[in-house]
């Protein structure tokens, strides 16, 4: 599987150290929800299909990355840098190879 880094360009999964799930919001630090609180912490979306995940070039540059990847056949859709400008971020189509 191939990640596209906006700094590095295309490169091997083996680089990369997954962050988690890049759709949890975090509660504001004041808040006293403890709900919200509980959801930010444990709950997980286990899609099967696109997924929007935080993977971090750890092998690289070390810049944290907003991929969407397919859990069905890894295929990455998109991918770009966490915070920043999301206009900027890298589309590819990437070999679905493990
Ligand atoms: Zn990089």
């Amino acid at each position: 599987m191939l990640i596209t880094c906006p700094y590095c360009g295309p490169r091997d999964v083996i680089e990369f150290t997954y962050q988690g799930d890049g759709n949890r919001q975090r509660p504001q630090p004041s808040s006293q929800d403890l709900d919200a609180w509980n959801a930010y912490v444990y709950d997980r979306l286990n899609p099967a299909g696109d997924h929007n995940e935080i993977w971090q070039h750890s092998g690289g540059c070390r810049a944290h990355l907003r991929v969407v990847r397919n859990t069905l056949t890894h295929e990455i859709s998109s991918s770009g840098f966490a915070r920043g400008d999301h206009k900027a971020a890298a589309r590819h189509k990437s070999e679905a190879k493990s």
